[in-house]
Order: C-alpha cells, then sequence, then structure tokens
C-alpha cells in the first residue's frame, strides 16, 4: 500500500505539471453561491476543462483484460498514449510515461451500464420503497413535468458523478423526459461535462398524449448539433411501451399502438439511430416481431416474461436485452423473474444496469452479487453462470449491447482507455484470492481507487480530479429545494 501511496502522489504532480487540473471553465462558474442566471447549456458551450490525455503505464496490477484472446495477468502493466491503450502484457516499455502504481489492486475496463434514467436523480427526497404512492413512478410523473433545462442539467451531472464514482465508464442515458430543446442539451451538457462516455437516448416527455408522434424534428436537431463531438457520446432514442397498461405504473411512460410505434422507430431508422424500450409486464416481442420491427439495433430492458418462443425469436434478431437487478429484484414475482439464464443459454446478447437511483445506488459490484444469488436460488447449476461471466456482462457486453465494443469494454490494445482500478487491500477485500471471486462476492464502490475514461484520469485515491464534489451536491440540492416548491411537495 505505501508504494501505490507515493506512486500516486508523484502521479498528482506530474498530472498537476500536465495542468491536468483545471476547473470548470466558463461561464458555470458564474453560478457559486447559486446567484446569476444559469449559463446557457448548448454544443457550443461554455465546456468544462477536463484532465489532459497522457501517456502513463500502470504496474503491479491483477489485470483483467476481458478479452479472451488476451487473458490475464497476473500481475501485468499495460500502457496509454493519449487515449488509446498502446500496449499489455506481463511487462510493457514505461520510456516517456508517468507511472502507476497498481499493486495490490485489480485493473479492469470500467463498468457499462446500459440503461439508468439519470434525469431522475434528484428525486432521492421524495422516492419511498416502501410507500406505494410515494413510489418512483407517482413521483417521477408528478415531478419530472417541472423540471428546467437547469434541473436536468443538476440531475444528469449528479447521476453521472455517482456513476464514476462506482467505476461506470460508459453510460446509457435513458433520458426520457425531454421536455424541450433546452432540456436536450443541458443532459448532454452534463455527459460531456463529466467526461463519461454514453449514449443519449432522446426520449418522449413526461405527460405526453400517447397518440402524439416523438418529436423527430428534435432528435435530428441533436445530431446535426452535437455528433460526433469528440466521438464519446452516441445518440440513441427511447421508446414508450406498446399495448396493454403495464405493471408498476409504466403507463405513465407512454404506451401506444403498434401503429405509432413503428412511427417513432422508423423516425429513429432514418437518422440510423438506434432504439430502447422497456418490456415490463406482458411481453411485447412477439407484437414487434409480427410488425417487422425487431432487429440488432434494438434494446429491450427487464427480461422478466420472455418464452422460449419470444427467446429464439430474440436470438434469430440480434436483439439485446438489459437487466437492471437492484429494481427488479423488488417486483412481485407474479410479474416475472430475471431471467438472466434463460437469455444467456438462449445466447441472447444481455447486459447490466442500474435503472435509475432515487432508491438504489449506483453499484454494479452490488448488482452482480444479487444476479448471482438470484441466479443460484432459481437455477443453479442447471445453468451453470461463473462469477467471470458476471464481470463480462457488467464491462464488455454492455459495449457489445450498445455497438461500441470497437471502443471499449475490454482491455485490448487499439480501444479507448477506459479503466477502473480497484483495491484489493481494503479490509472488506482482504486477503485476495481469485480476482472475479472478489470483485463479485466482496467489492463496494468504496473499494474503487482510480477512474480512467478515453485516457483521462477522472478520480484517483477515491477522489474526483476535475469534478467539483462539493459544488455538484450543492447545485443539485438547491434543485431539489426548488422542485418540491414548484411541485407544492409533500402533496395533498
Ligand atoms: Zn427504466
Amino acid at each position: 500500500m505505501a508504494g501505490s501511496r507515493i506512486s500516486r502522489r508523484s502521479m498528482l504532480k506530474g498530472a498537476a505539471a500536465l495542468g491536468a487540473f483545471a476547473t470548470v471553465a466558463g461561464a458555470a462558474s458564474a453560478q457559486q453561491g447559486g446567484t446569476g442566471a444559469p449559463p446557457a447549456r448548448t454544443a457550443t458551450g461554455p465546456i468544462a476543462t477536463l484532465p489532459v490525455r497522457g501517456s502513463f503505464v500502470i504496474r503491479g496490477a491483477t489485470v483483467l483484460t476481458m478479452d479472451p484472446s488476451l487473458g490475464d495477468f497476473v500481475p501485468g502493466e499495460m500502457r496509454v498514449n493519449d487515449g488509446v491503450i498502446v500496449a499489455i502484457g506481463r511487462a510493457v516499455d514505461a520510456t516517456g510515461a508517468q507511472v502507476i502504481d497498481g499493486t495490490g489492486m485489480i485493473c479492469m475496463p470500467g463498468f457499462v451500464d446500459t440503461h439508468w434514467h439519470l434525469w431522475t436523480s434528484l428525486f432521492r427526497p421524495f422516492v419511498r420503497a416502501d410507500v406505494g404512492e410515494r413510489g418512483y413512478f407517482p413521483v417521477t410523473a408528478r415531478l419530472g413535468v417541472h423540471m428546467t433545462p437547469e434541473d436536468s442539467y443538476r440531475s444528469v451531472r449528479l447521476g453521472l458523478a455517482e456513476a464514476l464514482s462506482a467505476g461506470v465508464t460508459t453510460v446509457h442515458n435513458w433520458a426520457h423526459n425531454v421536455r424541450s430543446p433546452e432540456h436536450a442539451d443541458a443532459e448532454l451538457c452534463a455527459m460531456r461535462d463529466t467526461g463519461i462516455r454514453g449514449r443519449f437516448a432522446y426520449g418522449p416527455v413526461q405527460g405526453m398524449p400517447d397518440d402524439e408522434p416523438m418529436n423527430m424534428d428534435g432528435v435530428a436537431r441533436i445530431k446535426r448539433d452535437w455528433m460526433p463531438g469528440a466521438g464519446l457520446i452516441t445518440l440513441g432514442i427511447c421508446s414508450r411501451n406498446v399495448g396493454a397498461l403495464n405493471v408498476g405504473g409504466s403507463g405513465a411512460r407512454g404506451v401506444v399502438t403498434i401503429d405509432m410505434l413503428r412511427r417513432d422507430w422508423e423516425g429513429a431508422r432514418a437518422l440510423g439511430l438506434p432504439i430502447t424500450m422497456h418490456t415490463s409486464g406482458a411481453s411485447p416481442v412477439m407484437a414487434l416481431e409480427q410488425a417487422g420491427l425487431l432487429a440488432s439495433d434494438v434494446q429491450l430492458v427487464h427480461p422478466l416474461l420472455t418464452t422460449p418462443e419470444e427467446r429464439s425469436v430474440l436470438k434469430m434478431r440480434d436483439v439485446r436485452y438489459s437487466t437492471s437487478p437492484a429494481g427488479e429484484a423488488r417486483r412481485p414475482a407474479s410479474v416475472g423473474v430475471i431471467q438472466l439464464g434463460e437469455l444467456l443459454e438462449a445466447g441472447i446478447k444481455a447486459s447490466l444496469s442500474t435503472d435509475h437511483t432515487t432508491n438504489n445506488s449506483c453499484d454494479p459490484f452490488g448488482a452482480m452479487r444479487l444476479l448471482f444469488s438470484l441466479h443460484q436460488h432459481r437455477l443453479g447449476p442447471k445453468v451453470p453462470l461463473t462469477m467471470r461471466r458476471l464481470v463480462q456482462l457488467a464491462t464488455l457486453d454492455g459495449a457489445v449491447d450498445l455497438g461500441i465494443a470497437g471502443r471499449t469494454g475490454s482491455l485490448t490494445p487499439g480501444k479507448r482507455a477506459d479503466i477502473i482500478l480497484v483495491r484489493t487491500t481494503d479490509i472488506n477485500m482482504t486477503p485476495s484470492g481469485d480476482p472475479y471471486e472478489a470483485l463479485v462476492s466482496l467489492a463496494e464502490p468504496v473499494n474503487i481507487d482510480t477512474v480512467i475514461v478515453d485516457g483521462r484520469i477522472l478520480r484517483q485515491a477515491g477522489k474526483f480530479t476535475a469534478l467539483d464534489h462539493a459544488k455538484v451536491v450543492r447545485e443539485a440540492q438547491e434543485a431539489t429545494s426548488g422542485l418540491r416548491a414548484k411541485a407544492g411537495w409533500p402533496p395533498a
């Protein structure tokens, strides 16, 4: 441990010399203390200054590449130059590079979270897991209509700060409350300002009539103004549900006819954009198949009630399925069980997601642990599930789901450097044995030492290097207070 501390200090010095710790620039600083109008949040600025991408070598760590052709290196080394992984193995050339001592740490790809409603991150004081009328759906429907673009910015930034703290380096931002062009820009600004990788899935609006088509002009405008940008953010759409009303109040998110759905999906496909849709409640898979709508650009969410016939259709159409175990495990078994074993057995591309953080925290380790427990509880050895497979689900499989496995998801030379270091010398992790066992059975977000996205060190020694923690918290609290007043909370 002493060695790694010394190394981190020297790294901090080195990074400071490179100007890596500049603060958020421009008009954002005008918001300090909560006074003054918020800055315009647009594609052209103001733009936060992120740490520079340098050249560094990580040494001494247990390296889990998640690339089947490379395997693991115990210990191993990897080199990153200007955001790209250039070498990995037992030993790599460190000439001209900073050295990060990874002794006592697991080095692995960052987690890929494939479905997360970041716009709801402000709602923690309002949502109750154990009081029906204060549940996630009624609260988000009631408060969502009051959100300003600045509320959206602060909510998404708070969620992404939590994502980075939990080792998530890619997030699929499921934004189904895009109330105006300014709201869309604000969410994208929050993604850009945190330096995370992700997809912005442009969605409908809370309270939108079911007979109204999605705003494809708005989606096209985002594509024009924001893509490809720096290459970290991609674009898609969130679809409303189809058919009969779903369980759990999902009807609040819109339930449209297959004809309306087709119109929305064709609009997305005309722009070359992928589609994501919840499937809580009665499964829509056969209706989508009969309408000829299923393809590899479709991600479904909440695999709870699929039949063998539907799974063979999903496999044939190369549809992806994201499971969010923290929330799904709280649903009554009568509306389905998490079918991870069935999906894997059928060869369907599955991935892992947080869904929201109003009454769960972002914890990919906990999510893997819960999936393993539920799998053992229900299926056990009938469908073998290894710890390594779960780590793959949370990393490489997420990148496959989002169509960006050529860029991230594994530590492979040529891919972008999205890397985390997890301490095995913390009390809950030591003495360390099998690294996959440790990650799934023991680890917690607090064990994450370093988080690197696209070659930028965004967290080190468990702290943000650029994002202002106190400001993120303060501005989220202010926005929450404002929403409380606007919505007249608590409701009568
Ligand atoms: Zn969801």
